[in-house]
């Protein structure tokens, strides 16, 4: 069995693999040499599907067949260009109770301690109630097909999963500031998502006759209009009143009672939020918009016949794709701009709070991190479980890890860590959620 020091050991070893999403294979194949060297029990007991690419797939035969559990994660890094690293960030170097690395915190932590927790059941001689799988794309990071080849096997095999469980929210530990207690961000839903094209067309020419209201001056105007006013109407949704109740239970005292008394008031908070807090309050409380890309002519001399700016939507779930679209077109009309709209879909249906998946995955949090409170976590951004959601009974976005709010900025960013005591919380985590769960 794995001391502290073996965990550090099998961990440095997943992280000295630059598994970069899209690198090459010969990346992804060291890795799961390391995956075979380090987790001894899994390879010689649990069947292993490759899905083509570098996709992953173990089963773990349980007792039972009607309700398995799928755990998932994903193999590849985002790079580390750029930064300043204290280290070299494929080195896993250990400093002060910390390992840095790329993919230390996303995702290699849910990783390796969702397969070093079967790996230690099967060492105790366990045999789960129900079939467990362990899901690994190569490709999360650039949006890849990954996940959906992991979810068409489930089809083929004519699998449906009980629970669905991936990165997504971790245990934030309390700042002192405004939290007093750690808490376990589950997420609990996903936005929706949509890329939007505004074409603006025009007859052209040299720029040293230029005419008025060329296709970039009315991109511009439209861009300007989006930004100063409020496209999307704002409204109290079902995860955001979860998640803003459940704060309140890890908020210093002042703070509690404005916080329960915010989620009780709905719409009014809903209208407010946005206003006082851009960053939380707006993605929180509707669908928002922001334009990423844009393209004009293909020389500086030239007026542009065509030219366009990229707008990326997040879909509140209050909201759906066809109506931002269609408020994003009517305003381009004005305009005289077009839409077309490219990779979208909606928001993720809400996890049942009251059904079993939920259930015993907190009750595990609970036996697991007594000291911590549980706080149903509104996603903004997405996960490969969107995919897997769709032939599950319930999708849980969540790594019960602890994390310090800078460790959390340390994710696609210089010097990402994680605590080693986090990693052995957080595989004991799991084997208590497999031991236990039925
Ligand atoms: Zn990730």
């Amino acid at each position: 069995m794995k001391d502290n020091s073996g965990y550090v050991a099998s961990f440095s070893k997943l992280i000295q693999c630059p598994t970069v999403t899209d690198s090459g294979h010969e990346y992804f194949e060291a890795f799961h040499k390391a995956l075979d060297e380090e987790f001894p029990h899994v390879a010689a007991t649990c069947s292993k599907m490759e899905l083509g690419r570098d996709v992953l797939l173990y089963k773990w035969a349980g007792k039972h067949s009607d309700r398995p559990v799928v755990l998932m994660a994903h193999q590849d890094v985002v790079p580390a260009v750029g930064g300043d690293w204290i280290c070299d960030p494929f080195s896993a170097t250990v400093k002060d109770g910390k390992i840095y690395g790329r993919g230390t915190i996303d995702c290699k932590n849910t990783l390796f301690c969702t397969i070093q927790a079967v790996d230690e059941l099967i060492a105790e001689g366990v045999t789960p109630e129900q079939d467990i799988y362990l899901s690994y794309s190569d490709c999360e990071e650039n949006s890849g097909p990954g996940a959906e080849m992991a979810r068409d096997w489930f089809k083929a095999h004519g699998v449906k999963p009980n629970v669905v469980i991936d990165e997504g929210g971790a245990i934030v530990r309390k700042d002192g500031k405004y939290m007093v207690k750690d808490g376990a961000m589950v997420g609990i839903i996903e936005k929706g998502y949509a890329d939007v094209r505004i074409i603006a067309r025009g007859k052209g020419g040299h720029s040293s006759q230029p005419p008025k209201n060329t296709p970039i001056a009315r991109l511009a105007a439209f861009v300007n209009y989006v930004e100063t006013h409020n496209v999307f109407k704002p409204g109290m949704s079902a995860p955001a009143k979860a998640m803003i109740l459940g704060l309140a239970d890890v908020l210093k005292p002042g703070l509690k009672g404005i916080a329960k008394l915010a989620g009780h008031m709905g719409s009014l908070t809903a209208h407010i939020m946005p206003k006082l807090n851009a960053h939380y309050g707006a993605p929180m409380f509707k669908s928002t918009v922001v334009f990423t890309m844009c393209d004009g002519a293909t020389a500086p001399n030239v007026i542009p016949q065509e030219a366009w700016v990229n707008a990326n939507v997040r879909v509140s779930p209050l909201d759906s794709v066809e109506k931002c679209v269609a408020k994003l077109e009517k305003i381009a009309k004005k305009f005289d701009c077009e839409v077309q709209l490219g990779n979208n879909r909606e928001a993720s249906p809400m996890a049942d709070l009251s059904g079993d998946g939920y259930t015993q995955f907190v009750a595990a949090i609970k036996k697991t991190y007594p000291d911590v409170e549980v706080v149903p976590y509104y996603m903004f951004g997405g996960t490969d479980c969107r995919t897997m959601q769709e032939i599950a009974v319930t999708a849980i976005r969540c790594t019960p890890c602890r994390l310090s709010s800078e460790q959390l900025g340390g994710m696609h960013a210089a010097n990402e860590n994680i605590d080693i005591t986090s990693l052995e919380e957080t595989v004991n985590f799991f084997k208590t959620f497999l031991r236990e769960y039925n």
